[in-house]
């Protein structure tokens, strides 16, 4: 089982209250949508909208045995990872289900590298930056420089072809061979996204899964 705290704030969308309002609605309870709705919370009432269901209810989700079934039993009605085929072609998949991409992924974890820093045209204040990445990664994130047979022989097989150098164990998006993190922890079950919403004020938030959002209406109105 995933961390469940954040189950408090869960309805299904058969429940929902007729109305309520909220500082913020979030559509999508995704890798990025989780920690945003979380993190609002802390100052403004949050309702986080998720088409998909609770990861538990998807035999596929937790288990790393079971990391490929998501992928090859993608379907267009109720799997966790839905199919679908890229702007250029590529068909994949991507997440149906509360934790979004994060639960179906291949849970490789690691830092942004400077040069994405450098291209996003975004003046980052890298204290507040690191303070985020250890916020999410003391939740989600787990490693380990004990290595299985076939991950050592694949690592010197990388150095052994000058892929270095040999940066051991480290979360830093750098060049050469390196042991990065994980979001599956040392039983094999998966962590993500979804246990990012633990963090959040509970008073301040509302998650509904099972909630197709179809449309916005946006109207004016004079303050
Ligand atoms: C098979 C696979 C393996 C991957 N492996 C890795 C890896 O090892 N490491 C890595 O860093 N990245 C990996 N990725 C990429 C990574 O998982 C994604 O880039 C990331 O999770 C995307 O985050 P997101 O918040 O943009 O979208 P998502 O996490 O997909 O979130 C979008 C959410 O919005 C919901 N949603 C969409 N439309 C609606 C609607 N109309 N109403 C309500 N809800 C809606 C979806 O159900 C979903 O939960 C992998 C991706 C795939 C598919």
């Amino acid at each position: 089982m995933v961390g469940m705290n954040y189950l408090n704030s869960v309805l299904d969308a058969t429940d929902i209250p007729p109305e309520e309002e909220y500082d913020y609605i979030v559509v999508g309870g995704g890798t990025a949508g989780c920690p945003l709705a979380a993190t609002l919370s802390s100052n403004y009432s949050v309702l986080l909208l998720e088409r998909g269901g609770l990861p538990d209810a998807y035999p596929n989700v937790l288990p790393i045995e079971r990391l490929l079934v998501n992928v090859y039993e993608a379907n267009d009605r109720h799997s966790p990872a839905q199919p679908f085929t890229s702007e250029d072609g590529m068909p994949s998949v991507r997440g149906r289900v509360l934790g979004g991409s994060s639960m179906i992924n291949f849970g490789l974890y690691l830092r942004a590298d400077d040069d994405f820093y450098a291209k996003s045209g975004i003046k980052w204040d890298m204290d507040v930056v690191k303070k985020v990445y250890e916020w999410v990664e003391e939740s989600v994130v787990f490693g380990t420089n004990k290595l299985t047979t076939w991950e050592s022989s694949f690592r010197d097989a990388l150095l052994e072809s000058n892929i270095g150098p040999d940066n051991g164990f480290t979360l830093d998006h750098v060049v050469g061979a390196k042991v990065t993190g994980s979001t599956f922890d040392g039983t094999g079950r998966r962590h993500g996204a979804v246990e990012l919403l633990n963090k959040a004020n509970p008073g301040n938030l509302r998650v509904i899964v099972n909630a197709t959002v179809e449309r916005l209406e946006f109207s004016a109105f004079e303050s």
